[in-house]
């Protein structure tokens, strides 16, 4: 596998790629990170979706899982596909589960990186920091990743969560808060586990302006997103071999930046 990289002890093959999507996105999102980053860690990225999808899943050779949850975009439907997320997790035995949307872009290398500088066994909570205050007759005020940036866990937090997570624990912990997925991990890890979330702005969501990012610094990054269909300006600022008509998300010429010898890439003039 060349797509297989070793920083000290990790290896990509360690790492849990979860990747939530929904039915109605597998053409017009999941296409896009099959044919880039998801093609190089095949093995490792486990797509969550809510339908049927025959023809992708035969094409593409990924693991695609149905969860079987509702394809409605309702708090209820997002953590009970998180719930099977972190379940399938549990049972790969994998080091680091690791969460993205079908709107992020990750940067393999980066992410390993990212991941060798800390150890599986201990207390490891990683994303983009956003807070949230709780008012109940005390407020509790905790650290979350946000959801759309992608975060990651450690094996042995991922395990200490599991009376709130596991087995469809998950979905009653968060009707429990009312919160949404990722504010439940949050919740989870920061408020009942006491284990605070690392900070880290490497990854990113189309919530912050993404043009802002110096382009010199992109690659570094471990997650990249893009704006939605109202705001499609939202991409990163990087060019190449690329229009913005032919790569409106900027993911093909990320990868392209990447992994230049990948067959659909614009060839250098003059090599
Ligand atoms: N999503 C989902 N079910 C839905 C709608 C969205 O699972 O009914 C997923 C979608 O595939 C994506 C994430 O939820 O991975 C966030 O969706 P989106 O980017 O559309 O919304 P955002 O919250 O970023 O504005
Ligand atoms: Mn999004």
């Amino acid at each position: 596998d060349p797509g297989l990289k070793s920083y000290g002890q990790l290896e990509s093959k360690d790492i849990f790629i979860a990747v939530k999507t929904t039915r109605k996105y597998h053409k017009s999102r999941l296409e896009l990170l099959i044919q880039t980053w998801v093609s190089q860690a095949k093995q490792q990225t486990y797509i969550f979706t809510d339908g049927e999808d025959k023809e992708l899943q035969l094409s593409a050779g990924v693991n695609l899982i149905n969860t079987n949850c509702s394809a409605a975009h309702t708090r209820q439907a997002l953590c009970c596909k998180m719930s099977v997320e972190y379940d399938k997790f549990i049972e790969s035995q994998k080091k680091w589960f690791c969460h993205v949307d079908d709107d992020n872009y990750v940067i393999l290398p980066s992410l390993l990186k990212l991941l060798s500088s800390y150890h599986h066994s201990q207390d490891v909570y990683l994303g983009r920091p956003r807070s949230r205050v709780m008012d109940r007759s005390v407020s509790v005020r905790f650290w979350f990743a946000t959801g759309g940036a992608g975060f990651c866990i450690s094996r042995g937090l991922a395990l200490k969560m599991s009376p709130w997570a596991s087995l469809g624990n998950f979905i009653s912990t968060a009707e429990k808060i009312r919160l949404p997925d990722d504010c439940t991990i949050g919740y989870i890890i920061e408020a009942l586990l006491e284990v605070t979330l690392t900070h880290t702005h490497l990854f990113h969501s189309h919530l912050e302006n993404l043009q802002k990012l110096p382009t010199d610094t992109v690659l570094d990054q471990v997650t990249l997103s893009y704006g939605g269909f109202e705001n499609t300006r939202n991409v990163v600022g990087l060019v190449g071999g690329f229009s913005l008509t032919e790569d409106p998300t900027r993911f093909k010429t990320v990868h392209c930046l990447l992994y230049p010898d990948t067959y659909w890439c614009p060839k250098l003039k003059g090599g």
